[in-house]
């Protein structure tokens, strides 16, 4: 029935069977968020593949455990050359907060955002400030092993010695030899032997906030370090899989990858898998290009690029209308289609619970079930999976209309598998779905027309749809560029 499951690691660039180390066990670590700034689209489409990827493991049986990190500290403004402020640091500033308080403000706002997308928590998630000890230790293999180096109180990773040992870039194809002779960095720049090298602990200036004591300097570790430290702390020595998005193939995996190898003699993933990014009408989402799109305002439908508000629904069957290694365009089209999809898909499912069976089916259902899990055995194929339930949806609204029959058995087999599918595996939920996006058109309606008001300087009518709002509980805050509003329970 369920034939093997199949799955690309970045790291052989090929489809492979998934074997786990030790079944039904299967370990699982993702790269979370860097909590400095509210959850965006960007943060949902790993989430939602990992966690379609984690609930399909759970369907054939396995018994995953999936880890996925916090990153509270270490990560700098320009990754790659590891330099600028800590991006916390930097928040924390223009907030006038705590470090400590920018991450749980934005760590509690992207658990809400995964639980609307209906992602399930994971099993650990572990914050970088929590290991530093953990951290610690590893640095402390590293530089008895000879890969790691001391300078004015910072510790870096030697990258052309590890080269020597292990290959430098098998997860990035890229080669050191080429890098360095392509790079035009001098030499002598800073305190690193060279520019390849990174960051494991660095020393904190006076002004750095976020400092821990340690035998080379206060200061702060390295944001590759955490992965691999927290990966093999909860998962073991060697584990099965390690998920992030592509953009984080190089810098960020290929230095967990040297630094695990080099401390642990050998490598420590077995499966790597990506998933590919997001653009937003053909262009790369940035927020100097005015088309950085945070979660809520998608499901509320307030940033100025969209036409109406997305539930977290839609926005989830939409991600997986797309293969998670193609990309993904977001526009207003493309998320109004994906809307009517689903509302098709959930009409077929209630219809579903109503279907009067008959003496004979005159459709064969069989093979429906043994094509959805084929499709999800290709590699996480969810296109693929929605199009047969699809094959469903038009069988089921033909049967209703009595154009074709299905016996009490068969019925049984289809509801068993749109709720195995829709629900259990591609983690879709009923919301009341249109009317909230109805609800969010004439709330962005009435605003609107608040907006031309306070450009009318027409003050009382600009209020009166404030404070009217705010009675039935729609909290409305406005915005230098706009508006953002909340229903309040
Ligand atoms: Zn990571």
């Amino acid at each position: 029935m369920k034939s093997a499951l199949y799955l690309y690691n970045t790291l052989t660039r090929r489809k492979e069977i998934f074997e786990p180390i030790a079944p039904p066990f299967v370990g699982m670590y993702v790269c979370g968020p860097t909590v400095y700034s509210d959850s965006h689209l960007g943060h949902a489409r790993p989430a939602v593949t990992f966690d379609v990827l984690y609930r399909y493991l759970m369907h054939l049986g396995y018994s995953v455990r999936y880890v996925r990190n916090i990153t509270d500290v270490g990560h700098l403004e320009n990754e790659t050359e590891d330099s600028g402020e800590d991006r916390i640091t930097r928040r924390a500033k223009q907030e006038n907060l705590e470090p400590m308080e920018v991450v749980q403000k934005y760590m509690n706002s992207y658990h809400k955002s995964m639980e609307q997308l209906n992602t399930i928590p994971p099993s650990i998630e572990p914050r970088a400030t929590g290991h530093i000890i953990e951290q610690q230790q590893m640095i402390d293999i590293l530089i008895k092993k000879g890969f790691a180096y001391e300078a004015n109180g910072s510790v870096y990773f030697d990258v052309e010695k590890y080269d020597k040992k292990y290959r430098y870039g098998i997860l990035s194809g890229r080669v050191l030899d080429e890098m360095q002779s392509n790079s035009r960095v001098l030499e002598g720049q800073d305190e690193k032997r060279s520019p390849f090298d990174f960051a494991l602990w660095k020393k904190a200036s006076a002004a750095h906030i976020m400092r821990w004591p340690s035998q080379w300097s206060e200061g702060f570790p390295g944001w590759h370090l955490e992965c691999s430290a927290m990966s093999t702390k909860y998962l073991g020595d060697v584990f099965d899989i390690h998920g992030g998005g592509m953009d984080l193939i190089f810098p960020h995996h290929e230095c967990e990858i040297a630094q695990s190898t080099a401390s642990k003699g050998s490598p420590s993933v077995r499966y790597w898998i990506h998933n590919n990014m997001i653009t937003i009408n053909g262009q790369k989402m940035a927020r100097s290009l005015g088309n950085f799109i945070k979660l809520d305002e998608m499901f509320t439908g307030s940033h100025k690029a969209l036409v109406q508000a997305y539930t977290p629904m839609t926005v989830r069957f939409f991600i997986l209308q797309a293969h998670y290694r193609s990309t993904l365009d977001f526009s207003n089209e493309a998320l109004l289609s994906a809307s009517a999809g689903l509302q098709k898909l959930q009409n077929a499912v209630k219809t579903l619970g109503t279907l009067v069976p008959s003496e004979k089916s005159t459709v064969d259902i069989s093979g429906l079930s043994q094509k959805c899990h084929d499709a999800m055995n290709d590699d996480l194929n969810t296109p693929i999976a929605i199009a047969h339930l699809f094959d469903g949806v038009r069988i089921i609204n033909l049967v209703n209309d009595g154009k074709e029959t299905l016996t009490g058995a068969d019925i049984d087999l289809m509801k068993e598998l749109f709720n195995t599918f829709v629900f259990d595996i591609l983690g879709l939920k009923t919301e009341s779905g249109s009317n909230d996006e109805k609800l969010a058109g004439v709330v962005k309606m009435l605003l609107d027309i608040r907006q031309e008001a306070k450009a009318n300087k027409e003050w009382a009518v600009s209020d009166r749809i404030r404070d009217r709002l705010g009675a039935i509980g729609i909290v409305v805050k406005d915005r230098r560029d706009g508006y953002d509003w909340e229903v309040t329970s």
